[in-house]
């Protein structure tokens, strides 16, 4: 795997491959690497000749400065796990190289970052839409893939695509849970033993709620339900639970509403902030 951690040298490694009529794949990530992020990676080897992973830990995404300093980070760790999937190359910038001093560019997505991750973190999405160009403007490839575990994220790099014109397809893989059903991210390993032991309860609430709705009970009251059932859980607390259009994120005050609904999900157990979804 060729490791780069500056744009130009990438870029005319690109460039070669493309003479050449590779279709590349980029699977973007903050590292600390698990499961979830490495079925992006072998989605992209078994459907591309050339699969890149980016790993940045993008400052301007984070709304909560204790947030970024408490990120994980495991370089080496992350590049043993890359190899052994075969990654062709990791594109590891610092923040020098794509930022500079300049000040970036704000995106504003309207009612697509007003609710859910958008109102909770006010500037995050921005900031992913920030990093995301460049990556796509730098690296420029077929596909690129995507989790469902922000789903929110999902709509609105959708919607950015279409509207920049990037000319790469965008592939969204499903959520890789633990067997309790924790959904797998960066920010568990920051849950100690007790911790660990209440950090199903969001996958468990989603699946309760799934069938409180399917039982005909009203979004309102299933909030409210929702509300008792992940508080009652030591150590956690809920942020939100939305159930909203997949498509365009508006909420919903009845799964009636949307053609594909999608309950989403937000909390904290202890200081670790985590969130879950799953379609209706
Ligand atoms: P992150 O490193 O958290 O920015 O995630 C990088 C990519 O991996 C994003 O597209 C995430 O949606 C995706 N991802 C994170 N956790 C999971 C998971 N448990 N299952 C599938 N994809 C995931």
């Amino acid at each position: 795997m060729q490791i780069f951690r500056h744009i130009q040298p990438l870029r005319s490694f690109l460039e070669a491959k493309r003479q050449q009529k590779l279709v590349t794949g980029l699977v973007p990530t903050m590292g600390s690497l698990h499961a979830g992020h490495l079925s992006l990676v072998n989605h992209s080897k078994k459907q591309d000749d050339l699969t890149i992973c980016s790993i940045y830990v993008n400052p301007l995404q984070f709304n909560n400065k204790e947030d970024l300093k408490n990120y994980p980070r495991m370089p080496e760790q992350d590049q043993a796990l890359l190899e052994k999937t075969g990654c062709d190359a990791l594109f590891m910038p610092d923040d020098s190289e794509l930022y500079g001093p300049y000040e970036p560019i704000r995106f504003d997505f309207g009612n697509l970052d007003a609710v859910m991750e958008g109102k909770f973190r006010p500037g995050h999405f921005s900031g992913v839409a920030m990093v995301v160009s460049k990556f796509l403007n730098i690296v420029q490839p077929t596909r690129a893939y995507f989790g469902q575990k922000d789903w929110q994220q999902v709509v609105i790099i959708r919607h950015l695509v279409n509207q920049l014109k990037f000319n790469t397809e965008i592939h969204t893989l499903p959520i890789v849970r633990d067997s309790d059903g924790l959904a797998l991210s960066s920010r568990n390993t920051r849950l100690n033993a007790e911790l660990r032991k209440s950090s199903p309860v969001f996958y468990e609430a989603l699946v309760h709620a799934r069938e409180l709705l399917a039982a005909s009970m009203p979004v309102a009251r299933v909030k409210e339900e929702i509300t008792r059932f992940v508080n009652a859980r030591p150590h956690a607390r809920l942020e939100y639970f939305e159930v909203a259009d997949s498509e365009n994120l508006f909420l919903l005050d009845n799964v009636e509403e949307a053609e594909c609904p999608i309950l989403c999900i937000a909390g904290y157990i202890g200081d670790v902030r985590l969130i879950d979804n799953m379609f209706y």
